[in-house]
């Protein structure tokens, strides 16, 4: 299925907000397998509006409209749809009766305008809004389908998620089922050569690679008749991958590595320490973004300079010298010496280059030196990116840490 998403509103054209929704739509549709042809973003304007549809329905079987479904003068979004789509608007006494409803329980006082909130194109799929006062709804005609929503993320997310996608998975030509695989250590291309005979055969279930910044996803669809068969044919392709590629996955519901992790550490009560020098508290900021992580998490400490490692961690002043504040010997001594001062289960330091200075003769941009201190266990990973970007050398870090903890706890 192609699509279009269509974003509807002066103050986008103005600059004066950021258009969210069209990066959120897109990413939902990417992952239902739904091919995104055209962003298309329109004023207030009635005759562009519906130039703009009619342009879009040349080359899309589906547009996702936002935007321009309130009760004022310039929201005309309804209309101009009904209009192309050769339909006209009709009073839905259940949406009027929902409406004053909410008016009353809010206290609010319903004016004319918000009647008109009320009213949809004859045809239409109607979706309520749990989180404010614009319905959205599916408008169809042959096989062209347009699935207008509010333009507030807060209403139009939910709106999407329970209401649009169920719609879209449904009926039409089958059942949706996909599942998302998340994958490190592994390049797109290598993973691509390693399922090669599963890619190539493949009709059904079908295959997708996505690479993002040294991970890579990978998503398993399949579309049959039955929901329950869509999702059994998914689930075996799945483990049919993780034979081959089983090592790299750290996710098959599409979370964050952090969240993968975290979860891990709490479930297992492990605590958890941090010393950084080359991600500078990157660690410690991602690992709190998690709700919850207070009950392992003890601390982060970011020791950029010597006397720093040398002050906070007890790093030897002779090590520094010997092998460089970037090297392996100067990661476990960091690792050791938070150990001792944290008393964590499993402590993690980085260091390293990341430049785009600070190379010497024999060490490069992008080195890295990982040490994870696990009870007694030490482990170290050296790092060469080969990259001379500064904040993609610290994101790389990150996941590296991430990914080795998750290794060594699992
Ligand atoms: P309302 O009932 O709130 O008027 P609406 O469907 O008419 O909803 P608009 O009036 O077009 O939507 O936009 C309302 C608000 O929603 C905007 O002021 C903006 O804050 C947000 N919004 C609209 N479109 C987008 C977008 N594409 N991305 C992010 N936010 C948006
Ligand atoms: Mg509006």
């Amino acid at each position: 299925m192609k699509a279009a998403i269509l974003s509807v509103g002066t103050e986008l054209l103005f600059g004066e907000i950021l258009n969210t929704n069209t990066k959120y739509l897109s990413q939902q549709l990417n992952d239902l397998g739904i091919d995104i042809l055209y962003h298309y973003t329109v004023g207030d304007n009635p005759k562009r509006l519906s130039e703009t549809i009619k342009d879009a329905l040349k080359n899309c079987d589906l547009i996702l409209t936002t935007g321009g479904l309130g009760p004022t003068q310039d929201d005309m979004t309804k209309e101009i749809v009904a209009e192309v789509l050769h339909d006209e608007l009709c009073l839905d006494k259940a949406i009027l009766k929902a409406l004053e409803a909410q008016f009353k329980r809010r206290n609010w006082n319903m004016t004319e305008n918000n009647r008109k909130q009320a009213y949809f194109p004859s045809r239409a799929v109607i979706f309520e809004n749990h989180f404010g006062t614009a319905p959205g709804f599916a408008l169809t005609e042959g096989k062209k389908i347009v699935i207008c929503m509010p333009g507030p993320p807060k209403e139009m997310q939910p709106m999407f998620l329970n209401q649009v996608k169920p719609y879209l998975n449904k009926d039409r030509n089958g059942f949706l089922s996909y599942q998302m695989l998340r994958l490190f250590g592994i390049g797109e291309s290598s993973l691509e050569t390693a399922l090669l005979e599963l890619i190539d055969r493949q009709t059904d279930p079908t295959l997708a690679t996505y690479a993002k910044q040294g991970e890579v996803k990978l998503r398993i669809a399949s579309k049959r008749e039955t929901e329950e068969e869509a999702e059994a044919a998914v689930k075996e392709m799945v483990e049919r991958v993780k034979e081959i590629v089983g090592d790299y996955i750290y996710s098959e519901n599409g979370e964050e590595l952090y969240e993968v992790v975290g979860k891990l550490l709490l479930k297992k009560n492990i605590t958890l320490s941090c010393a950084e020098s080359c991600t500078g508290g990157l660690f410690a900021e991602t690992i709190t973004n998690m709700a919850g992580i207070s009950e392992v998490f003890d601390r982060g400490i970011v020791t950029y300079s010597n006397r720093a490692k040398i002050e906070e961690l007890g790093v030897k002043e002779v090590t520094l010298e010997r092998f460089g504040a970037v090297s392996e010997q100067t990661a476990i001594e960091m690792a050791e010496g938070l150990q001792k001062i944290s008393g964590s289960e499993l402590c993690i330091a980085v260091t390293g280059i990341a430049g785009p200075t600070g190379a010497t003769e024999d060490k490069p941009v992008g080195l890295i030196y990982l040490c994870v201190r696990y009870g007694e266990k030490t482990i170290c990973k050296e790092l060469r990116t080969g990259n001379s970007d500064r904040i993609w050398n610290r994101n790389y870090a990150l996941l590296h840490m991430l990914f080795l903890i998750y290794k060594t706890i699992l």
